[in-house]
């Protein structure tokens, strides 16, 4: 247990992400060999939007490095819902593509969900269709959303069988904190949800063994709101002014998480760093998702990824 004269375990999920996506590399690269099967990934951007462009390019370098095919295309923000679900369209039918992932945002004009839900449920690695939430939340094999589930292998790997332990998630999104849920429920956890609604958010998070901060509200979750010993999952990723106030009146920023961390390390028994800890784990999570989708396409059986 962490205390004033220690600090928690730091979980690495830089190195992780970084062996996982050698482990699929390996898996990709046996794929291929003995099945002549190659898993390939599309990404569809649409604008100029800077973050989406460099989510993307990472992306792309990550899965051309794994050994995958890697497809983008990019987009103007004037195409029509029509063209873009023409495009969807195109990929679903293409045997050589088995995952499509449309970066959002998408622009005005169009209806992201229904660009979402025209996805073939088996091609969708960001695990967003409705089909594979309502998958996951009965317990059928489906594509899970990447960051719940390269959280969920982040704590698999520091505490071992997760049976029994009280889990507190904040946030209730569908694309982390729902599915969070739903997976730490699957690995036996005792689950609560909170939201902006919660009454006493400090005396929930305090009765967790793993606190999930999901919020989008840099350092919001404080040291004091930590039970001792507790393990720590920081998925938020918030852009703030710089620490140092020359650099900050530059306009330089630097990037924290949901929970105070420099109070939060002295308390808890273990916790994701921002950045280095959760982040790094959602694109490794595509690539797994997709290599699983080519072997569920070619009803080949997957090898086990999450050593
Ligand atoms: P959303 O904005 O969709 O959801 C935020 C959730 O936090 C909501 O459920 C909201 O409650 C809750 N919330 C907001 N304010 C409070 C509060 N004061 N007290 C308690 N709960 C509150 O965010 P996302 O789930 O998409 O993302 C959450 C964070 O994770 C963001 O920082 C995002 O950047 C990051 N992220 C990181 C990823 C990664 O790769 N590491 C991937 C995806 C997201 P309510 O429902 O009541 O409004």
């Amino acid at each position: 247990m962490a205390g004033p004269d220690t600090r928690a375990a730091i979980i690495d999920g830089k190195a992780f992400a970084a062996g996982l996506v050698e482990r699929v590399a390996a898996a990709s690269a046996r794929l291929e060999a003995t099945h002549g099967l190659k898993p390939g990934l599309a990404v569809v951007i649409v604008g100029e939007d800077p973050a989406s462009q460099i989510y993307v390019r990472n992306k792309g370098e990550t899965t051309a490095r794994a050994g995958m095919r890697s497809d983008t295309h990019r987009l103007a923000d004037t195409i029509s819902q029509a063209e873009l679900l023409a495009l969807v369209g195109t990929l679903n039918a293409d045997a050589g593509i088995h995952g499509i992932l449309v970066q959002l945002p998408l622009p005005a004009q169009i209806d992201s969900s229904a660009v979402l839900g025209a996805i073939d449920p088996d091609k969708d690695v960001d695990g967003f269709h409705v089909v594979n939430a309502g998958r996951l939340a009965v317990g059928l094999p489906g594509l899970v959303p990447c960051t719940p589930l390269g959280s969920t292998m982040l704590l698999k790997h520091q505490l071992g069988d997760l049976s029994g332990l009280n889990a507190v998630i904040v946030g209730r999104s569908n694309i982390v904190g729902k599915p969070m849920a739903q997976l730490l429920l699957a690995e036996n956890c005792t689950v609560t949800i909170a939201h902006s609604r919660s009454r006493d958010l400090p005396a929930l998070c305090r009765a967790a063994d793993i606190l999930v901060a999901a919020v989008g509200r840099p350092e919001m979750i404080r040291g004091d709101w930590i039970k001792p010993g507790a393990t720590v999952i920081d998925v938020g990723i918030n852009r703030v002014p710089s620490a140092d106030p020359v650099k900050a009146a530059e306009g330089r920023t630097r990037v924290v998480g949901d929970v105070a961390f420099a109070e939060a390390v002295t308390v808890a028994g273990a916790i994701t760093p921002v950045p280095g800890g959760v982040g790094p784990m959602t694109i490794a999570c595509l690539l797994a998702n997709t290599y699983n989708a080519a072997c569920r396409a070619a009803g080949i059986e997957p090898e086990r990824l999450d050593a």
